[in-house]
């Protein structure tokens, strides 16, 4: 499996310490079924600050050093870029790293509690700039949550999405994993990732959540998630299904 959203560098961010700490997280996901991962630290969030040359270094490294130790795991270029107003500066400055550096497609982070007002302007110039958003976990954004045709918006706008593999099996509560289920329904979202941080509570857990989608919706839906993620590493076009748009509220039913 391939899994396109993780934090395995080491001493990047809040993710994995070390490079002790990365081989370990290397060998789960391995036990994990997962062959590829893509490497996508934390940028311009409040905290994180890691720019393109530093992550190339890093997953370098990273790769010789599974080699090394004999681990069937290989590491590609990614970056979770925080939304900001800044991003196109950053972009210029050659800090953004789009996914395996093909200038095509690049992780999009919102703050948890809320969607930013430029939003939508954001997702329109990094089109026309050829780079396609993926909003990575929409159903733990606190403005979403409440608001969902909102996420219908910022799909329709152009954007992808990606759900975390935790919040489809409930790791992050009854509420989150509801809302999950209800963007797959809506066909809003186009990936499904670990978002791994550690071996422990942020997990590899993406087959546990293939097979939640299996139970729920059938396997054609976990093809679709596994196909679109074997599109971005072959460099081509994921598959999107037309949005559907959400009922109004009747009876408390979506
Ligand atoms: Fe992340």
């Amino acid at each position: 499996m391939i899994d396109i959203h993780c934090h395995i560098l080491p001493g990047m961010d809040d993710g994995s310490a070390d490079m002790k700490e990365s081989l370990n997280m290397a060998r789960k996901a391995v036990e994990a079924g997962i062959t590829h991962l893509f490497a996508t630290p934390h940028h311009l969030n409040e905290k994180y600050v890691n720019v393109k040359s530093n992550i190339i270094d890093r997953a370098v490294r990273l790769n010789e050093s599974l080699q090394e130790a004999n681990i069937p795991l290989t590491i590609h270029l990614g970056q979770e870029v925080r939304i900001h107003r800044d991003i196109f500066t950053s972009l210029e400055k050659e800090e953004i790293l789009t996914l395996d550096d093909n200038g095509t497609y690049i992780l999009l982070e919102l703050p948890s509690g809320k969607v930013p007002t430029y939003t939508l302007e954001v997702i329109y110039e990094l089109l026309l700039k050829g780079i396609t958003p993926i909003i990575v976990h929409p159903e733990r954004n606190k403005e979403l949550i409440a608001n969902h045709k909102l996420l219908f918006e910022l799909v329709q706008e152009g954007a992808l999405t990606q759900i975390t593999s935790g919040s489809i099996i409930g790791n992050f509560g009854k509420s989150i994993q509801s809302f999950s289920k209800k963007i797959i329904k809506h066909n809003l979202a186009h990936f499904i990732a670990t978002d791994a941080h550690n071996i422990g509570s942020r997990g590899f857990t993406l087959q546990q959540a293939y097979e939640t989608i299996t139970k729920t919706y059938g396997i054609q839906r976990t093809y679709y998630f596994k196909e679109n993620a074997e599109q971005l590493l072959n460099d081509q076009s994921p598959t999107i299904e037309k949005p559907l748009p959400f009922k109004k509220k009747i009876l408390g039913i979506f």
